[in-house]
C-alpha cells in the first residue's frame, strides 16, 4: 500500500493501453487539463501487456493498427512486419508513452476500485486498490473491450498440481513448455495462435476442443524498406481511408455480391484471397457474406474445404471443421499453420462435445472418456468481453444506482460514449460502439477526439456536466439491437452475445452499423447541439 492521498484532478483515465494513452495525451496536452491515468497491469500497454502468450500478434495489419494523432511518430517508428507479434507491438506503445513523456501521469500496478459520483459538486470521487482517493471532473474508462480474462468454472480447477495460465493473463516471466505435457483448453484467436507454437516448444499438446473455428491464414511476411517506405509516404490518405470505410481498414469496400460471379470466379476471388491472407478474406471479396445465410456458406464450405486439404487424418479434419455457425458470426481468427499442426505426432485433438471435460484434476484433465495427464493447462476461454472489466469497478451514480444494477439485463449506452444516471462518465470503445468490429485503435481514436471535442466545448460554454437522456439512450440500444438482427451475428454463441459468460444477459455489444455510418452519427449529434444528451452548469 502507498500512502494515502486526495487529489483533486480534471480527468480520471483507467488503463493505460492503446486508448488510455491516447486519452491521457489528448486530454494534457492537447487539452492542458489535469489528469492522472490508473493502470492495473506493472507496465503500460493493456491487452499487449498482459496478452504475452506464444504466438500472439495482431490480426490488422501493423501500418493501420497503429495511432495516427502524430505525425511525427508515424514517420519514425518502424515496423518490421505486416502482423507484428506481441513483443513488438507493446514496445511501440511503451515507446508511445515515454516519446510522449506519459507515464509520469500513469500510476501503475494500481487498480481502481470504485468511482461514486457526487451530484452536488458534479464530480466523481475514485478510489483506487493503492489507498488513492480522487475527486474529478470526469472519468474516462480505457479498460478495454477484451481484458477481463474468463477463467471456466470448471470442477477441481485449483487442486490442480502443475502449472495453470490463461492467455489473457500471462505470466511476464513466460511459460517453459520445454519437455512439458500441455493441455490448452479454447480454439478462439488466442487459443488458435498459440496452438502451433506450443506445438513446436511442447512434448505434447492436447487441444480441447468445443466448438470449431473457421480460420483464415495470416501469411505474415517482414516489411521491406520499399513497402515502409511506400507506408510512411501515403500515410495521410491510409488514414483517411481508415476513417472513411466500415472496418476502419484502409481498403476501399468491395461492392460486390456472392452470386454477381460465376462459380469459377466465386472459387478463384476466395482462393486469391486465401493465398494472399489476413482479413481480406471477409471484406476484399462480397459484401453479402454477413446479410446472406447462402453467400455465407459458400465462404463457409471453401474453408472446410480447405481444412479436409490440410489435415490428413479425415476424422480430425471433421472435427475441426465448423459447421453450427455461420463463417464471421464470431470473430473471425487468422492463423499460422493452425491446422497443419494436427498432422503432429505431438498434437491431438479432444472434441469436448463428444467426451465433455467433467473435471480438472490434481494430474490433467479429466473427461467423460478418461484422463489426459499433464504437467501444463493453458486457458484460451477467452473473456467477459466489453463489460466485464467496465463492471468490475463499482461504480455508483445519480441516486445511488451502480452501473451493475443499470446494466443488469445487459448494457445500455448512448453511442456506447455515456450511460444515463452517470453523468461526466465516459466509456471509451463502450458497449453500443462499434468497437471490436473496427480495426480499435481507429475506434479509439475517434471516441478519444470526440470526448475530448466535448469536453472542450463544455469549458467554452461554461458547463460542467453532462449526461445521456435516458430516452435517447433507449432509441439507441434499440438501434442497435435491430442493426445486429439484420446480420448472421445472431447466429452464433459468441462473445458478442454475452453467451461464453455462464449467467450474462444475452445483448448483442457491439455496434454493427459500421465504423464511418457511426462516426457521421457521432458528428451529427454534435451538430444539433449536443442532440440526446443533457449539459448543465
Ligand atoms: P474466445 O474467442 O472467446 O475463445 C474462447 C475459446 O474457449 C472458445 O473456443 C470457447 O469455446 C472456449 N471455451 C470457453 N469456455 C470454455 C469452457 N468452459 N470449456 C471449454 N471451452 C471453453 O477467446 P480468445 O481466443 O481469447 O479471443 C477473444 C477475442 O480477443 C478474439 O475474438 C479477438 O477479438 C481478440 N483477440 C485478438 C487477437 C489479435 O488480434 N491478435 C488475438 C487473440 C484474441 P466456444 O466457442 O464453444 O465458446
Amino acid at each position: 500500500m502507498t500512502e494515502s492521498k486526495t487529489e483533486n484532478l480534471d480527468v480520471v483515465v483507467i488503463g493505460a493501453g492503446f486508448a488510455g494513452l491516447y486519452a491521457l495525451y489528448q486530454f494534457r496536452d492537447v487539452l492542458g487539463l489535469n489528469v492522472r491515468a490508473f493502470e492495473a497491469g506493472d507496465g503500460v500497454g493493456g491487452t499487449w501487456y498482459f496478452n504475452r502468450y506464444p504466438g500472439a500478434r495482431c490480426d490488422s495489419e501493423s501500418f493501420y493498427y497503429s495511432y495516427s494523432f502524430s505525425e511525427e511518430l508515424q514517420q519514425e517508428w518502424t515496423w518490421s512486419s505486416k502482423y507484428p507479434e506481441q513483443p513488438e507491438i507493446l514496445k511501440y506503445l511503451e515507446h508511445v508513452a515515454d516519446r510522449f513523456d506519459l507515464e509520469k501521469d500513469i500510476q501503475l500496478s494500481t487498480k481502481v476500485v470504485s468511482a461514486v459520483f457526487d451530484e452536488a459538486i458534479a464530480k466523481w470521487t475514485v478510489k483506487t486498490d493503492r489507498g488513492d482517493t480522487l475527486v474529478t471532473q470526469f472519468v474516462v474508462t480505457a479498460v478495454g473491450c477484451l481484458s477481463a480474462a474468463n477463467m471456466p468454472d470448471i470442477p477441481g480447477r485449483d487442486d490442480f498440481e502443475g502449472v495453470s495460465c490463461h492467455t489473457g493473463a500471462w505470466p511476464a516471466a513466460g511459460v517453459d513448455f520445454k519437455g512439458k505435457r500441455v493441455a490448452l483448453i479454447g480454439t478462439g484467436s488466442s487459443g488458435i495462435q498459440s496452438t502451433p507454437v506450443i506445438a513446436e516448444q511442447a512434448d505434447s499438446l492436447t487441444v480441447f476442443q468445443r466448438t470449431p473455428n473457421y480460420t483464415v491464414p495470416t501469411r505474415n511476411k517482414k516489411l521491406t524498406p520499399e513497402a515502409t517506405a511506400w507506408i510512411k509516404d501515403n500515410y495521410t490518405g491510409i488514414r483517411e481511408l481508415t476513417r472513411e470505410t466500415a472496418a476502419g481498414f484502409p481498403y476501399h469496400p468491395i461492392e460486390r455480391s456472392a452470386f454477381d460471379v460465376t462459380e469459377e470466379e466465386r472459387e478463384e476471388i476466395f482462393e486469391r484471397l486465401w493465398q494472399e491472407g489476413g482479413f481480406k478474406f471477409m471484406w476484399g471479396s462480397f459484401n453479402d457474406l454477413m446479410q446472406n445465410k447462402d453467400a455465407n456458406d459458400l465462404a463457409a464450405e471453401f474453408i472446410r474445404k480447405k481444412i479436409r486439404e490440410m489435415v490428413k487424418d479425415p476424422v480430425t479434419a471433421e472435427k475441426l471443421c465448423p459447421t453450427d455457425h455461420p463463417w464471421g458470426s464470431k470473430r473471425p481468427p487468422i492463423d499460422t499453420d493452425y491446422f497443419v499442426t494436427f498432422n503432429r505426432d505431438n498434437v491431438e485433438l479432444v472434441d469436448i462435445k463428444e467426451e465433455p471435460i467433467e473435471a480438472i484434476t490434481p494430474k490433467g484433465v479429466r473427461t467423460a472418456k478418461g484422463e489426459y495427464a499433464v504437467d501444463t493447462i493453458v486457458y484460451a476461454t477467452g473473456f467477459d468481453a466489453m463489460t466485464g472489466s467496465l463492471l468490475k469497478i463499482e461504480i455508483e451514480g445519480l441516486g445511488g444506482q451502480t452501473l451493475a444494477e443499470k446494466w443488469s439485463a445487459g448494457p445500455r449506452t448512448y453511442l456506447g460514449l455515456q450511460v444515463a444516471g452517470f453523468p461526466n462518465l465516459f466509456t471509451i470503445t463502450g458497449p453500443g460502439s462499434p468497437s471490436v468490429l473496427m480495426n480499435m485503435p481507429v475506434a479509439i481514436e475517434q471516441h478519444v477526439n470526440w470526448i475530448s471535442d466535448c469536453i472542450q466545448h463544455m469549458r467554452d460554454t461554461g458547463a460542467t456536466r453532462i449526461e445521456a437522456n435516458l430516452d435517447a439512450e433507449n432509441k439507441w440500444v434499440e438501434h442497435v439491437n435491430e442493426a445486429a438482427q439484420a446480420t448472421l451475428f445472431y447466429e452464433a454463441k459468441s462473445w458478442y452475445l454475452g453467451v461464453n459468460i455462464p449467467g450474462k444477459p444475452r445483448v448483442f455489444m457491439p455496434y454493427v452499423g459500421g465504423g464511418k455510418n457511426y462516426s457521421d452519427i457521432c458528428d451529427g449529434v454534435v451538430e444539433k447541439g449536443y442532440e440526446g444528451f443533457e449539459l448543465a452548469s
